[in-house]
């Protein structure tokens, strides 16, 4: 069994290195976002509720969360385990996971600073059905604005904006950044507590995916 938590502000690399810890464990990526995102276009009742609050964002309710991940996790992919992108957001959804006994064996930080976060955000654009993710400076896809695997057009998501950006960095340092401290304290009171990593997410991409995944290993 292999639980990975991935934690860090939004832009912080998150959903890149998840894609490459998925591979080289087979196990899935269990993006919040991407979930929402989906019900979101299938305006499904769940997708309804959260789609204001992301478009100013804010945090969807924890209980809302916390449904959808432990639905997600009985699927018969996560039986190896699973790694969480933006998930746990607040300390309650990281209560939730312990209460429910789901066993985590890696918390990995991502750090990298607000300035640093606009730029990234702003040329990030997505494959709306895989989830793959680029960026038109630091991480182009082979032909602009289409899909490596698939040739279908890459999208820039709404909350990718300047102005929505800062809120959701201010979002991050007060509900999120919280869960730093909260799980380096699980590793220090607790031996079953999961290992915390914590990564210089300006480094390019290969070389935080090198850190990580030489981090598992160990
Ligand atoms: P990013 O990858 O930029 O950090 P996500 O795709 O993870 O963003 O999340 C997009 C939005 O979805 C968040 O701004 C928030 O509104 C909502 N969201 C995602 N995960 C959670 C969560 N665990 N708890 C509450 N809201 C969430
Ligand atoms: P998160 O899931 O934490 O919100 P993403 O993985 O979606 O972050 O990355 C945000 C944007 O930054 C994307 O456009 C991605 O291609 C780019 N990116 C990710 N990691 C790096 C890195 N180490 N250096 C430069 N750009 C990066």
């Amino acid at each position: 069994m292999m639980r990975i938590i991935l934690l860090g502000p939004p832009g912080a690399g998150k959903g890149t290195q998840a894609q490459f810890i998925s591979k080289a464990y087979n196990i899935p990526q269990i993006s919040t976002g991407d979930m929402l995102r989906s019900a979101i276009k299938e305006k499904t009742p769940l997708g309804m509720q959260a789609e204001s609050i992301m478009k100013a964002g804010g945090l969807v309710s924890d209980d809302l969360i916390i449904n959808l991940v432990k639905e997600r996790i009985e699927k018969p992919d996560c039986v190896n385990g699973c790694i969480f992108d933006g998930f746990p957001r607040t300390i309650p959804q990281a209560e939730a996971l312990i209460d429910a006994d789901v066993a985590i064996n890696h918390v990995i930080e991502i750090s990298v600073p607000d300035d640093e976060i606009v730029q990234r955000l702003s040329g990030r654009r997505q494959h709306p059905d895989s989830g793959r993710i680029y960026h038109v400076k630091y991480n182009p896809p082979n032909q602009e604005g289409l899909d490596d695997i698939t040739g279908e057009p890459l999208v820039q998501r709404d909350d990718d904006k300047e102005s929505t950006i800062r809120d959701r960095l201010a979002t991050y340092h007060e509900q999120t950044e919280a869960l730093v401290g909260f799980y380096q304290q699980k590793e220090k009171e607790a031996n079953n507590a999961p290992d915390y990593h914590k990564f210089d997410g300006t480094q390019d991409i290969e070389a935080v995916k090198a850190q990580i995944l030489s981090a598992l290993q160990g």
